[in-house]
């Protein structure tokens, strides 16, 4: 097909391209007409797990204008821009991750602050293709939020918007109730209905209940679900009372196995709120970070079958250089103890994509956008270390090998998208540097 390419961008005259090229693109390689589809994109013969599909299987799947166009035994990819062999990988829907940083800026913590991360840059690599910043603006900060990162980012960049209008802005914004106006949030998450996707209350350190209270008040008014980062660990306001009384089922706990705010009993046994937490429809997440994922909970939490809801990274600027590292790697670490691959993927697809409302994302039906993950299960002696220094071995590791945007291949590790080079001299000439 390449070759083809080749011959119709050089040899015919422009304004022939388009009709020739589609009469060349019916003609299988033999010359003899074909009923094969011109795809964009097919990645052929990947272990395809596709949870909102039930999908646990050997598939082609073929990409077409920035969708999903066909998931089948076997496509017909003869006229296909672009073919990917997949043998012997896992094909999944591009990841998303419920709960990371993204508004790097000049100023200090997470609110157009240094310990921001622009999203390109971390979320591809890891075959996440969608990304939800969890708090970092708030209803002061949003447009200044959407206008530097989520209307540049390729990433699908969506919010949890902070109940504080500053947002993450440090300690004394943070913990100023008089800036925790529901009213206010809930007026600018319904100015952007499928971006802002939830609203976040993170960092309270007083005894009110406050700001998880404002926060489910701006969540009722405007139908959005609410994350709770819970802070400091109050007798006043204990995690069970959050869980079980605070919260409304679809509301979601992140840093669930921080063992900050007593998860996990004195007697090693998770706290009751837990469960009765998750029974009446409250979600827990990862958000792992630098400073909320304990192998002490998570360990005795997965021995009691209480796995994530939903698998996230918590990425800023220092989780992602220390234990956490990125999606995939989370992922790996719950396989470790446990977790099978095809749950690790749905708490890193469907899951995350329900619990924002967002039903168009997280799986790979006809019509979907076309956001997909390539990965190799390597097998050898990993380590997977949390938020405090400890590590747990494992055997198996994802690894991204490609990552596919709105049907564009936007991280390819091993070149699998691209032609293999042989000698062209001609190929030099008219070059120009596109960076
Ligand atoms: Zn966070």
């Amino acid at each position: 097909m390449h070759a083809r390419d080749r011959f119709r961008r050089r040899i015919l005259p422009a304004t022939l391209t388009l009709p020739l090229g589609v009469a060349l693109g019916a003609l299988a390689p033999g010359g003899a007409p074909s009923a094969a589809e011109a795809y964009d994109l097919v990645i052929q013969r990947g272990h395809v797990v596709d949870p909102k599909n039930r999908l646990d299987a050997v598939r082609d799947v073929a990409v077409k204008d920035g969708k999903i166009a066909k998931v089948a035994r076997r496509i017909d990819a003869a006229a296909a821009k672009k073919t990917v062999d997949a043998s012997g990988e896992y094909v999944t829907p591009g990841l998303i991750d419920l709960h990371a940083h993204l508004f790097p800026g000049p100023e200090d913590a997470y609110r157009n602050g240094w310990s921001g991360v622009a999203p390109d840059g971390f979320t591809f690599r890891s075959g996440v293709t969608t990304a939800v910043d969890a708090g970092s603006s708030g209803a002061k900060s949003f447009d200044l939020f959407k206008k530097n990162v989520i209307d540049r980012s390729q990433t699908r960049v969506l919010a949890f918007l902070n109940i504080v209008g500053e947002g993450m802005a440090g300690g004394k914004y943070e913990q100023d109730l008089k800036d925790m106006d529901p009213g206010r949030a809930a007026a600018k998450a319904k100015e952007h209905p499928g971006t802002i996707v939830g609203i976040k209350t993170a960092h309270y350190e007083g005894p009110e209940w406050t700001a998880v209270e404002n926060s489910v008040k701006a969540g009722d008014e405007a139908g959005i679900p609410v994350m709770v980062d819970f802070g400091a660990n109050r007798p006043e306001r204990p995690l069970k009372t959050l869980l079980t009384e605070k919260l409304r089922p679809g509301d979601i706990y992140s840093h669930a196995y921080s063992g900050l705010r007593g998860e996990l009993g004195q007697d090693g046994r998770l706290n009751p709120g837990m469960r009765k937490g998750r029974d009446r429809g409250v979600l827990f997440d990862v958000g792992h970070g630098g400073g909320s994922f304990a192998w002490d909970v998570a360990v005795p939490a997965m021995k009691e079958g209480f796995a994530p809801d939903t698998i996230s990274t918590d990425l800023h600027i220092t989780s992602m250089n220390a234990g956490m590292k990125d999606q995939s790697n989370i992922m790996s670490k719950f396989m470790a103890v446990g977790m099978p691959l095809k749950d690790v993927v749905n708490a890193s697809t469907w899951a995350p994509a329900k619990a924002i409302d967002r039903p168009d994302l997280g799986h790979l039906s006809v019509g979907a956008p076309a956001d997909i993950a390539v990965f190799t299960l390597d097998k050898g002696r990993f380590g997977f270390t949390d938020s405090f220094g400890y590590r747990i071995d494992g055997k198996r590791k994802l690894s991204t090998e490609l990552t596919v945007r709105a049907g564009k291949v936007v991280w390819d590790l091993n070149g699998k998208a691209a032609q293999k080079w042989t000698p062209d001299p001609s190929r030099l000439t008219g070059r120009t540097d596109e960076h």
